[in-house]
């Protein structure tokens, strides 16, 4: 794999692959001693196992470059956390103190970085399609990573969303996989639906009518009018941010009064699909997408797994990335 640009490049086996390698890399991580994981194998052939699986890496001479013109939390840690796992030198780049604010184009930035020694671009920016654009544009041999480009795309959210589910259901096929809120305003929503119809999920829409994109025609999705009904029977619940930074005024308005209608409380889930995963990809705002309590209830500790399976999808895409 070149570049990580967009889940609709990548084929099945590509991800079945990133998938596998994120597996390896979680069973190698973890401490069994904290009773993470049900490893039959014993202490010392669970070390031998980390060692083999982190040895076996090409990293140590990689360096990455985490380039986030948006904030983020959970992206940004763990691509910090997977680099440093796989033994990568990782430089966490300021745009604000850097010469880009004297004028210097991304491109040159880039071109510079890579005579440092720079190898790998890890992107998140406000512009849909940037990472494709700039790719483009820089000719020298680096890898590309999008980590979140405007409405457009967040492949690795997906990828580890898919890892998630595969961890709980075995497969996605045939599933009913609803995902609900924000929906115009959502990369995490269209890099999820082109990961899921890829692996034959039945994916389904709810949105009010002021996040619902004008273009509704072209998700391949079903698109649900009612909020209860879309979540009836659902095997998994995705649940949106309101992209409140991404609002235009009117927009703005509309979504305060998102949570009186939309929110997912316990007794709403228990009602209506009692069985389901409920996932988010963070972060949650308390009462609005979801109630406090259900949060911290144990149908909100999906998310939490979310975001740990971030760090090992993201050391699997740091390796495979080669520029
Ligand atoms: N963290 C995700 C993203 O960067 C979801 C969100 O912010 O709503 O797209």
């Amino acid at each position: 794999m070149k570049n990580l640009i967009d889940i609709k490049r990548l084929t099945k086996e590509e991800i079945d692959t990133i998938i596998t390698r994120a597996a390896e890399f979680k069973t190698a991580s973890q401490d069994p001693a904290r009773g993470e994981i049900n490893y039959t194998g014993g202490i010392s052939d669970f070390a031998r196992l980390g060692e083999r699986l982190y040895r076996a890496n090409s990293c140590a001479n990689k360096t990455a470059c985490l380039m986030f013109f948006e904030n983020s939390t959970r992206t940004k840690c763990s691509f910090l956390i997977a680099a440093d796992k796989l033994g990568m030198n990782v430089i966490d780049f300021n745009a604000q103190t850097s010469s880009l604010s004297k004028g210097e184009t991304l491109k040159d930035t880039l071109d510079n970085l890579y005579y440092m020694g720079v190898n790998t671009i890890v992107l998140r920016h406000g512009e849909d399609d940037i990472t494709d654009k700039i790719s483009k544009e820089v000719t020298l041999p680096l890898a590309f990573i999008n980590a979140g480009d405007g409405q457009n795309a967040h492949p690795t959210q997906a990828l580890l969303d898919y890892m998630t589910l595969l961890e709980k259901l075995g497969t996605v096929e045939r599933k009913k996989i609803v995902i609900v809120g924000d929906v115009s305003h959502s990369r995490v929503a269209k890099s999820n639906l082109a990961l899921l119809n890829k692996m034959g999920a039945d994916v389904h829409f709810f949105a009010p009518e002021y996040f619902t994109p004008k273009n509704k025609g072209e998700y391949a999705a079903i698109w649900e009018t009612d909020y209860d009904t879309a979540i009836s029977d659902a095997d998994v619940i995705m649940l949106l941010r309101i992209q409140t930074e991404r609002l235009n005024g009117e927009e703005s308005e509309m979504a305060k009064h998102y949570s009186e209608k939309y929110c997912l409380t316990s007794e709403r889930l228990a009602k209506y699909a009692p069985d389901a995963i409920l996932m988010h990809p963070g972060p949650v705002n308390r009462g609005v997408e979801m109630s406090s309590e259900l949060l911290d209830s144990p149908k909100g500790r999906t998310i939490l797994e979310q975001v740990r399976n971030g760090v090992y999808v993201r050391m699997a895409v740091l390796e495979g990335v080669k520029g």
